[in-house]
């Protein structure tokens, strides 16, 4: 089952001025900053009710999120749809012809795992699932 729009993803150039920006916007500081080894990208969180904001800046040239604003710019990258089971969802989703760009669901930011679908298949948006880990 999706529960919700976790989040939505922002790639940008430099983190400093986005958080400063989405301040403004939200008014509200980012609750925490978190580095991610499995992307290679410096995030920071804003909460917005029960949905987040999640800005993502590259620290490698070779990331995804580096090859993303190479190619469109900064902007919006994922939206996030939280799920109770990601192995159920990831199955349906694969079983309804989606493309997994990770079959097995890695540790994403924020105490998540997390999977991707190819924005090919999604009207040129990429997908992210994530699941709560439970500590
Ligand atoms: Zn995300």
């Amino acid at each position: 089952m999706l529960k919700k729009i976790e989040h939505i993803g922002i790639a940008v150039k430099d983190l400093n001025k986005a958080n400063e920006i989405y301040s403004k916007i939200l008014n509200s500081k980012p609750y925490k900053q978190e580095f991610v080894d499995s992307e290679n990208v410096m995030t920071s969180f804003f909460k917005i009710g029960d949905s987040k904001i999640e800005i993502l800046d590259s620290r490698d040239e070779q990331s995804a999120i580096n090859k993303f604003i190479q190619k469109k710019g900064e902007g919006i990258h994922h939206i996030a749809f939280e799920v109770e089971d990601i192995q159920s969802e990831m199955q349906r989703l694969i079983e309804e012809g989606f493309h997994c760009l990770n079959e097995i669901p890695k540790k994403g930011a924020d105490n998540k795992l997390v999977c991707f679908f190819h924005p090919k298949d999604s009207c040129g948006v990429l997908i992210e699932l994530c699941q709560e880990i439970i500590t």
